[in-house]
């Protein structure tokens, strides 16, 4: 019997990530292996159809490495930040931190990305999934938010973004867009020159403007990374700006919560995953000193399957979310 796969593809605003997992071995589940998975930086210049090009070719290269073909990719998922837009039924991307047509912000005149037009020509088997709703289905299948009927994944990134889970039910909203919890209103804090931090979708002091890896260097002027860095070796001034990074996050995961009568909320993307010590104490007790009746109850939660979580994503949108049918 011929192997077949499924191709996994997690697009971020800064990178791209392709695995293939086993399509006819084991029932799929966190144990499944991610194989020949490789990672680019997500391409902003060139045709409109770059981005998608470069997802075929990535495809294609993970599959000689593994001496198979694209012939015997049976399915691919697509884990991608947002928003999307329906245009004759099919998705196309308008992710701000991808496409500039509208900001000015990126060296493209993109105002969208047929991703679904552009794949579907190779890939007739397709499902794309916003990202964070992905890994919510990758969480609540075979992570730390199974056994839940009532949770959220956040992912503190690049961007910031959730995936809600209430009732049982995967929240969608009027063009799908539910979820994009990153640009909820939390503070004014300033940038570095005290001018208003902006967001690349145009707002003000929206979360991801004041907390999001792309915001951090406006707001505190050095990469993310440095500034966990400097804050874990104890410099008190680096400390003192990761707890209002923390106090911004939290007033967004307590904002959520109180809306959605949370239970569990899991955590992940790369700001959060590879500083967890420092941010998570910071996060639940900004969350849980707020209104008692909101948060009894309420546990956050590191994601339980930690950086593959967006592979998982593409993956568990793929299987055909059995969630969704609920
Ligand atoms: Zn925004």
């Amino acid at each position: 019997m011929k192997v077949t796969y499924y191709a996994c593809v997690d697009i971020g605003g800064t990178k791209v990530a392709v695995s293939l997992v086993a399509a006819n071995g084991a029932p799929i589940n966190q144990h499944t292996a991610l194989l020949a998975k490789r990672t680019e930086p997500t391409i902003k210049t060139g045709a409109h159809t770059a981005l998608p090009r470069q997802m075929i070719r990535m495809i294609d290269e993970a599959c000689t490495s593994l001496h198979a073909t694209r012939a015997q990719v049976v399915g691919v998922g697509v884990s991608s930040c947002g928003p999307f837009l329906s245009v004759a039924g099919q998705l196309e991307l308008v992710a701000s931190n991808i496409c500039g047509g509208k900001s000015g912000l990126q060296n493209n005149d993109w105002h969208s990305i047929a991703l679904e037009r552009e794949l579907r020509k190779v890939f007739p088997v397709l499902q794309i999934e916003n990202d964070a709703v992905a890994a919510l289905l990758a969480e609540v299948a075979w992570g730390a938010l199974q056994g839940t009927r009532h949770a959220a994944y956040i992912t503190w990134s690049t961007g910031i973004g959730a995936g809600l889970y209430v009732d049982g039910r995967v929240l969608r909203g009027k063009n799908g867009n539910a979820g994009h919890a990153g640009h909820m209103i939390v503070g004014d804090a300033l940038c570095v020159h005290n001018q208003a931090l902006v967001c690349g979708c145009g707002n003000v002091g929206d979360v991801q403007s004041q907390a999001a890896g792309s915001g951090i260097p406006k707001r505190f002027g050095m990469p993310s990374a440095d500034l966990m860095r400097l804050a874990q070796s104890g410099d008190k001034e680096a400390l003192r700006h990761v707890d209002l990074l923390c106090e911004d996050m939290a007033r967004a995961l307590y904002n959520l919560t109180a809306v959605l009568d949370l239970e569990r909320i899991a955590l992940g993307g790369s700001v959060f995953w590879h500083n967890q010590a420092l941010l998570l104490p910071r996060l639940q007790a900004g969350v849980m000193r707020r209104f008692p009746a909101m948060t009894q109850g309420l546990t956050i939660v590191p994601a339980g399957l930690g950086l593959d979580v967006a592979n998982y994503g593409a993956l568990a949108a793929l299987m055909g979310a059995p969630l969704r049918e609920q």
